[in-house]
C-alpha cells in the first residue's frame, strides 16, 4: 500500500514540475496588487495583451488598459462582488467584442453589448473587436455626399460631408445634444443609419432621448448605446469604442453611419478617474498623457471610404463641454484639433433667444463644403458674409443715433437673417426649404417686413411650397444649381407668397 502511494506522489509532483516548467498556468494567473473603485493593479499576467478581458476570483470581469513594466492595469467591467487585494485574476483570452449586425438597429445597449431594452438578447452571431486600427489613407476617398442637419445655420454656415468629423462644442446648457438629435431625426429615409453613445449622461436623460426618437420613428435606423454615470467609469470609457464598432460593420457593407459621442469631456474624466485609480502619473489638467491618443483614435475610424472598398461612410459628430466658453482648455483643444470643423455654441447667444446657438464666427467646416449641394452654396456664401458685417456694425451702432442709410440697411438686413436661422428643436427643414427662405432673406424680400411677421411668413411659405411647389423642392435636394430656370422659379413663387402674406397681414 505504502509503494503505492508514494508513486502517486512522485507522479504528481513530477507532473507539477513540467508544468512549472512550460510555464504554462502561472502566465495565465496573477493576483490583485491594489483596487480601487472601478479599477485594479495585477501582478503577475506576464503574457496578457491589452484590451485583453481578465476575470477575477469573484467573478467580476475586467479589461486590461495599460501594461506597466511590473505589472498591469485592469478596469473592472461589472461588479458581481467584492474584488479585494491579494485575489487570483486569470487571462480570458478574448479581446473585447461587441455584436454586430442589423438586429442592432432599434436597440438599446450598454458598452458590453447587453440588451438594457427589456426586448431580449440580440439576434446576431456576428462580433466585431472594438478596438481596430482606423482605416490608412489608401483606403479612403475625400468626402462628396452631403449629410443634412435639417438645420438652417449648420447646412447653410457649417456644412457636414458624410465621412467627415465635426465637433460640437459649448457650455452646459446650450442645446449641443439638440443639434445631434435633430440630425439624426433629419436621416429619416435617406438611408443613413445612426449610433447614440450616451456617455456619463443621467439614466433619464437618455431614456427621453430614446422616447424621442421612437416617437419620431427614427429608433428603426438607430442604435442606442448607453453608459449613463451610475455605470463603472471603464463602460463610460468604452462606449464610444463599443460604438463605433457597430457604425464600422455597417460601413464594411457599403452603408452611411453617423455616430454621436455625447459627451468625450466625460469620456475623457472617466478615463482620467482610472488612470488616477491604476497610479499612472497625471499630466495637464491630472489627464494621463495620453488622453490625446484616446479621442485621435476613436475619431480616426470615422471616415468616407474608397469606391473600391464599398464607398461606405462613417460621419462622427463627438459632442465635448467647456467650461465657460473656455475652447482652449485641454479636451476642447485636442479635439477640435483631430476634427475637421466645430460648430461652436454660445449661452449668451442661447439666452438672448437664438437657438440654435451657433457662433457662427468661430464655426467652422473644413471640408464639408465639397459636400454641400450647388443650390445651398449660392445663398449660404451670402449669409456668412452679411452676418459678419452685421455682427461688426453691431457693437458700434449701439452709440450712434443717426446713421446713413446703408448702414440701417445692413442692421436691418443682419437682425432678418438672425430671425431666420432661429429654429425650434426635433423640427429639422427639408434642404429645399431651407434655401428657400435664405434666397428670401438675403436678397431682400424680407426686408419691409416687421421681425415679429417673420415666423409667421416663414411658416406660411413652408406650407406653400410643400404643397404646391414639391417639384421645385426635389430639384434642388437632387443637386439642381439655383441659376436660370430653378432661379426664376424660385423667384416667381417668392413675389406671388410676398403679395399674398402682405395682403393677408393687412386684412
Ligand atoms: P447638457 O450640457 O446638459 O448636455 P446640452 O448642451 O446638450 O445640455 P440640450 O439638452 O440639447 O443642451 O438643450 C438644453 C435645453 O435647451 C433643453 O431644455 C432644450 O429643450 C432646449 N433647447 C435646445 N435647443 C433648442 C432650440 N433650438 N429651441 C428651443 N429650445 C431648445
Ligand atoms: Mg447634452
Amino acid at each position: 500500500m505504502d509503494n503505492i502511494r508514494l508513486d502517486e506522489a512522485k507522479n504528481i509532483i513530477l507532473k507539477k514540475i513540467e508544468s512549472f516548467h512550460s510555464g504554462s498556468d502561472l502566465e495565465e494567473t496573477g493576483s490583485v496588487l491594489s483596487v480601487g473603485d472601478g479599477g485594479a493593479n495585477v501582478y503577475g499576467l506576464d503574457q496578457v495583451m491589452v484590451r485583453e478581458q481578465v476575470g477575477f476570483a469573484d467573478g467580476s470581469k475586467g479589461v486590461v488598459l495599460s501594461l506597466e513594466q511590473n505589472h498591469v492595469g485592469v478596469a473592472i467591467l461589472s461588479g458581481v462582488g467584492h474584488v479585494c487585494e491579494g485575489d487570483s485574476v486569470k487571462r480570458l483570452k478574448s479581446i473585447n467584442a461587441m455584436p454586430v449586425g442589423e438586429a442592432l438597429l432599434g436597440r438599446v445597449l450598454d458598452a458590453k453589448g447587453d440588451p438594457l431594452d427589456g426586448l431580449g438578447a440580440v439576434a446576431t452571431t456576428e462580433y466585431a473587436t472594438i478596438e481596430v486600427k482606423a482605416p490608412g489613407i489608401v483606403d479612403r476617398q475625400s468626402v462628396y455626399e452631403p449629410l443634412q442637419t435639417g438645420l438652417k445655420c449648420v447646412d447653410s454656415m457649417t456644412p457636414i460631408g458624410r465621412g467627415q468629423r465635426e465637433l460640437i462644442v459649448g457650455d452646459r446648457q446650450t442645446g449641443k445634444t439638440t443639434i445631434a438629435i435633430d440630425t439624426i431625426l433629419n436621416q429619416k429615409g435617406q438611408g443613413v443609419i445612426c449610433i447614440y453613445v450616451a456617455i456619463g449622461q443621467k439614466s433619464s436623460t437618455i431614456a427621453q432621448i430614446v422616447e424621442r426618437l421612437k416617437v419620431a420613428g427614427a429608433l428603426s435606423y438607430t442604435t442606442i448605446i448607453s453608459a449613463p454615470s451610475t455605470d463603472p467609469a471603464a463602460l463610460q470609457f468604452l462606449a464610444p469604442y463599443s460604438g463605433i464598432s457597430i457604425a464600422e460593420w455597417f460601413m464594411a457593407q457599403g452603408k452611411h453611419c453617423l455616430i454621436v459621442y455625447d459627451d468625450l469631456s466625460k469620456q475623457a474624466v472617466a478615463y482620467r478617474e482610472l488612470s488616477l485609480l491604476l497610479r499612472r502619473s497625471p499630466g495637464r489638467e491630472a489627464y494621463p498623457g495620453d488622453v490625446f491618443y484616446i479621442h485621435s483614435r476613436l475619431l480616426e475610424r470615422a471616415c468616407k471610404l474608397s469606391e473600391a472598398k464599398g464607398g461606405g461612410s462613417i460621419t462622427a459628430l463627438p459632442i465635448v463641454e467647456t467650461q465657460a466658453g473656455d475652447i482652449s482648455a485641454y479636451v476642447p483643444t485636442n479635439v477640435i484639433s483631430i476634427t475637421d470643423g466645430q460648430i461652436f455654441l454660445e449661452s449668451d447667444l442661447f439666452f438672448s433667444g437664438v437657438r440654435p446657438a451657433v457662433n457662427a464666427g468661430q464655426s467652422v467646416s473644413r471640408v464639408g463644403g465639397a459636400a454641400q449641394l450647388p443650390a445651398m452654396k449660392k445663398v449660404s456664401g451670402t449669409v456668412r458674409l452679411e452676418l459678419a458685417q452685421y455682427r461688426e456694425l453691431e457693437a458700434f451702432a449701439q452709440f450712434g443715433s443717426d446713421l446713413d442709410a446703408t448702414t440701417q440697411q445692413t442692421l436691418k438686413r443682419g437682425k432678418v437673417l438672425v430671425q431666420i436661422l432661429k429654429q425650434p428643436q426635433y423640427s429639422p427643414l427639408h434642404i429645399g426649404l431651407q434655401v428657400a427662405i435664405l434666397y428670401a432673406a438675403t436678397r431682400g424680400y424680407l426686408d419691409n417686413y416687421e421681425l415679429s411677421d417673420l415666423q409667421n411668413y416663414e411658416m406660411g411659405l413652408y406650407g406653400e411650397l410643400s404643397n404646391n411647389h414639391a417639384s421645385w423642392l426635389d430639384n434642388v435636394a437632387s443637386g439642381a444649381p439655383l441659376k436660370d430656370d430653378v432661379e426664376g422659379q424660385l423667384k416667381t413663387i417668392l413675389n406671388n407668397y410676398g403679395e399674398r402674406f402682405v395682403s393677408e397681414c393687412q386684412t
